[in-house]
């Protein structure tokens, strides 16, 4: 598809190092007044201010972006988008001041989730999903990664990776699916662990792999959830069957998941609030990606945000995602999730807006195809109804995306 997107008052590039964005050049946009760009078949074929624009572009169905921004498509790179059902009871239950414990007695948690999972037809949930994805663009997401991990069991991960895979054939997105099988432990393995690990290393890992289903392999490396060595066995088995690697690491407790992800060099480690200094100068210099999931803190009520900061001060690379979930962070609004890291994190609105573009490329092995408007890459951009980008972070909540644009197409 060809389009001419012109005159964009702030035309935020996010062009540059082609390595992820830490130090300085997470706080360079790579901002063009004035600016336009050229997608052809798809693929940026031009970027660049308005009066420099070259002749014999008339065939380009155009767009006047004039007094407005334009950004990269924006990239969420962890969610768990991929659900049946809804945990609204449970989230009730909570508000009213119900504990953990209480819910699970209630039948609540992740194995409410498989519950509803495995009951429920293919149909259904890719529409929910596809419904859940459909929102996400709207609002200004063109890149996503969705995890399985609702399974509790190899036909029903399986199933769900395949269902990843439907709805992206339904929704003018980039779809990124991860294998996580290692998301919670089922009550029937309570006392066999290993046996449960060996499941997941020997008969979904194999057959994920056989099918090409997952790009990555995920992890809940937690207090509650997997240890360390448990962990690392599926993420060494995963490597051996070529996939990428990421880890959930250290959110409720520092159980040592940010120093085996760097151990193992995965691409990224995701919400480390409890990592210490150390454990993140150990991800920096593993050259992984920090993914900080500021939604999920807000959905738990909790007042315990990552240290974005830190993370920056360092020169650790970091990325922000949604967490969208049904348990803890029901929501598909990425741009909200720039202001909690800025409120929250103590990101700088430039690094955030780099956390929702190229360093989130990174952290899914996409960085040479979106996260940044350069010639060669997919023309996949923002126009937004706002005519300064700092608005994004400032004025939250709300929609602000204006047109949508994928691989050169409007999305609408
Ligand atoms: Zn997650």
């Amino acid at each position: 598809m060809n389009v001419l997107v012109r005159n964009a008052s702030m035309l935020i590039t996010c062009a540059g190092d082609s390595r992820p964005r830490a130090g300085a050049s997470a706080n360079d946009l790579a901002i063009i007044r004035q600016g336009s760009v050229v997608v052809r078949d798809g693929r940026i074929a031009w970027v660049g201010e308005d009066r420099h624009l070259p002749a014999g572009l008339a065939e380009c169905r155009e767009a006047d972006a004039g007094g407005m921004v334009v950004t990269p498509g924006l990239v969420d790179c962890h969610t768990h988008a991929l659900f049946a059902g809804s945990r609204a009871g449970e989230f009730a239950m909570r508000v009213a001041g119900a504990t953990y414990e209480q819910i699970m007695a209630e039948g609540g948690g992740i194995s409410a989730s498989a519950r509803m999972l495995r009951e429920a037809p293919d149909g259904d949930i890719v529409d929910q999903t596809v419904g859940r994805l459909r929102r996400m663009l709207r609002l200004g997401t063109t890149t996503c990664e969705i995890k399985s991990g609702y399974g509790l069991s190899t036909d029903q991960e399986l199933r769900s990776l395949r269902l990843i895979r439907q709805t992206s054939h339904r929704v003018p997105m980039s779809i990124v699916p991860t294998f996580m099988g290692a998301h919670a432990l089922p009550p029937p393995w309570r006392h066999d662990r290993a046996g449960f690990i060996d499941m997941v290393v020997h008969e979904m890992l194999p057959r994920v792999a056989d099918e090409k289903l997952a790009r990555f392999c995920d992890v809940f490396c937690e207090r509650g959830a997997f240890t360390v060595d448990e962990s690392r066995r599926v993420l060494e088995a995963a490597r051996g069957h070529g996939m990428g690697l990421k880890i959930h690491a250290d959110e409720l407790a520092g159980s040592g998941g940010t120093r085996l992800g760097a151990e193992l060099g995965v691409c990224s480690a995701d919400h480390l609030l409890r990592a210490t200094r150390e454990d993140l100068q150990a991800l920096r210099d593993s050259g992984a990606i920090a993914v900080i999931l500021p939604g999920t803190c807000l959905g738990l009520g909790k007042t315990a945000f990552a240290p974005g900061r830190m993370m920056v001060e360092i020169g650790l690379p970091v990325a922000i995602a949604s967490d969208l979930n049904p348990g803890n962070c029901y929501c598909e609004n990425l741009p909200l999730m720039v202001t909690l890291a800025c409120l929250y994190g103590g990101l700088s609105i430039e690094e955030a807006l780099i956390g929702v573009t190229v360093n989130a490329a990174h952290a899914l092995g996409l960085a040479r195809e979106v996260g940044s408007l350069e010639v060669g890459k997919r023309g996949d951009l923002v126009i937004w109804d706002i005519d300064d980008y700092r608005e994004i972070a400032y004025h939250f909540g709300v929609q602000l995306a204006r047109t949508v644009i994928v691989g050169g197409a409007h999305s609408d």
